[in-house]
């Protein structure tokens, strides 16, 4: 059986072993007789499973005590609108830094239900880096403040340590690309969230990790289904869950936790990240447009600056077992998505390709 290296930004590649220890379960689980997709999702091996799922990812990502840890469906796209509706609660105001088309998306949402201030965005230089915005500039009675942490399309990122400091206002951030792949500080936020289908498993969960005193305002209009305190007092068992893409999840968490951790896996994205920048830095071909300081980890744009170079690139790359590294469709240009299931030598194959491709097309 021949398996590529999978470069796509989401869904995306998961580790094989993971797939194989599901395939291993797949139709008969723990000598349940079935399924876990036949499994009602109140059995006892459902809770099972759900509750392994939430109590690792609690210990990977030090989620502390204060935090709820919700199983949503609705994917990112969903919390753009159920994070205003739930926060918006004294000032009905909301700051933004607009670092791409996701941040976008949130903003038009978050406009329907309040006021929002984008403090600054990029978008006059192509999201090519994060914008630094003094705290004076900050709104002070701000319901909330969001940022999208990693910006999946154009390859930009906020850092541990460049993150907005918000004080009493909530700091909100879409990890949809992000999370797991370094360590973040869950105190320094008030809501993280992030879908599933590029480090966590197939799509269709969609992860919320929200700071409880910021549960239970939900505008009246809100939804029963987007009112987070439902599902926090449900235990995210008020209808019925992606229950099959919850245990690929737990599958993930447990990939991760054997690995080492968040931390071991932050060491490997950065030393894959490191490899491909320095080819793109020191090759004549390749260029990558982001502010050096502000690189994604997970996502790496790069061009060669030639359209019809860039489409026989991918092309001959797919012919090698690289694929999907065609980039955004609104940006064009190649994009390698290195999330966790990435493993180094896939970098290394593609940096090999990269050099080849270059003496080739001199
Ligand atoms: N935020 C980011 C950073 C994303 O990359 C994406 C999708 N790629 C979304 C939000 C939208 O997520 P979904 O498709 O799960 O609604």
């Amino acid at each position: 059986m021949k398996r590529v290296y999978n470069f796509s930004a989401g869904p995306s590649m998961l580790p094989q072993e993971v797939l194989e220890k599901a395939a291993s379960e797949l139709v008969n689980y723990k000598e349940a007789g079935m399924s876990v997709m036949e499994m009602s999702h109140r059995s006892k091996d459902f809770s099972d499973i759900i509750n392994d799922a939430e109590n690792i990812l609690r210990d990977i990502m030090h989620i502390p005590n204060n935090y709820k840890v919700l199983f949503l469906q609705g994917g990112g796209s969903s919390q753009f609108a159920m994070i205003p509706l739930n926060l918006f609660k004294g000032s009905k105001k909301a700051d933004f830094i607009v670092t791409g088309s996701w941040s976008k998306k949130a903003v038009s949402e978050a406009k329907k239900y309040g006021t929002v201030n984008v403090l600054a965005s990029s978008e006059e230089d192509t999201f090519s880096y994060i914008p630094k915005v003094a705290t004076d500039n900050y709104t002070a009675d701000a319901d909330y403040f969001h940022i999208t942490a990693n910006n999946t399309i154009y390859g930009t990122r906020y850092t541990a340590d460049s993150l907005p400091k918000t004080g009493d206002v909530p700091l909100v951030a879409d990890l949809s690309s992000c999370i797991l792949s370094e360590a973040y500080d869950v105190s320094k936020f008030g809501i993280i969230y992030a879908g599933a289908q590029k480090n966590i498993g197939p799509s269709g969960v969609t992860i919320v990790i929200i700071r409880e005193d910021l549960i239970g305002h939900a505008m009246d209009i809100t939804p029963t289904m987007f009112d987070y305190k439902i599902h926090a007092d449900n235990d995210s068992l008020y209808n019925t869950p992606p229950t099959y893409g919850i245990y690929m999840a737990k599958l993930m968490f447990e990939w991760v936790a054997a690995k080492g951790g968040v931390e071991k896996l932050q060491e490997i994205n950065e030393n894959k990240a490191n490899l491909l920048y320095n080819a793109i830095d020191s090759s004549e071909l390749f260029s990558n447009p982001v502010a050096k300081e502000d690189r994604s980890l997970m996502n790496v744009t790069f061009v060669t600056g030639n359209d019809e170079l860039d489409n026989k690139f991918v092309a001959e790359a797919k012919a090698k077992g690289l694929v999907n590294l065609k980039g955004h469709r609104s940006v064009g240009g190649m994009r390698a998505s290195i999330y966790n299931a990435m493993p180094y030598e896939g970098v290394e194959a593609l940096v090999t390709f990269m050099k080849d491709f270059e003496a080739n097309n001199k």
